[in-house]
């Protein structure tokens, strides 16, 4: 017999609408501030002195073993007002992996980031946004929501500032979650994010725009510790 096709991302996103989200309300002028691939003790701790001069709270999606290798970053995170949310435990490409697998990547992050803050994220962000149905699903029965992004900035591609600014200005609308990225793996270069994170978040809050943590965009209850 032949399997049925997988529904691609767009159909899972129509299909599963109140547990895989892109975007807050277009209603409010707020915008979210999303860093990937955290913690590295290097460009995320030139983002997080960018956040503190700024005043600005972000969300942070960590990955479990990067956790695990700079605690003190995690530690300076918290400390300083962010939202953690999960990004899996070694970067996998959920779809690819068993559902035995999945779920031992999203509690082993679990665990270590409630070490941390004191709470188990309701947020996970899946590596390269790729999900698919029954690991949604079981998610969804866990409780948490999936949190992609509406903006890309790329710039993961090593672009100058001025492409990243303009990636995401361009692309801008109220209620957006932006995508960036504060953790560099070998050979990664995250400069053109930290000069363009001022330049961004100054653009932005001229346009009257207030920068929250997804779960005030998303109007879900605050994590306490
Ligand atoms: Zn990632």
């Amino acid at each position: 017999m032949r399997k049925p096709h997988p529904l691609s991302l767009a159909d899972l996103r129509k299909k599963y609408r109140s547990t895989f989200i892109l975007n807050g309300s277009p209603s409010k002028r707020e915008i979210a501030l999303t860093f990937d691939d955290a913690p590295d003790d290097h460009f995320t701790p030139l983002v997080l002195d960018t956040l503190k001069r700024e005043g600005v709270k972000a969300t942070f999606f960590v990955v479990g073993n990067r956790v695990e290798a700079h605690p003190e970053i995690v530690k300076r995170m918290v400390e300083e007002g962010h939202l953690l949310g999960n990004h899996s435990y070694n970067h996998a490409n959920l779809p690819k992996i068993s559902d035995d697998e999945f779920r031992k990547q999203v509690i082993k992050t679990d665990n270590l980031i409630r070490q941390y803050t004191g709470y188990t994220p309701s947020i996970i962000r899946p590596p390269y946004g790729n999900i698919r149905e029954g690991q949604i699903q079981w998610l969804a029965s866990q409780g948490k929501k999936i949190v992609n992004w509406n903006v890309d900035s790329l710039d993961w591609k090593k672009l100058t500032p001025e492409q990243v600014e303009t990636n995401v200005l361009a692309q801008i609308q109220p209620g957006a979650i932006i995508l960036l990225h504060s953790g560099g793996g070998k050979g990664e270069d995250l400069s053109c994010t930290v000069q363009a994170l001022p330049r961004i978040i100054k653009q932005l809050r001229d346009d009257g725009v207030k920068l929250v943590t997804v779960t005030e965009l998303l109007n879900m209850s605050t994590p306490t510790q």
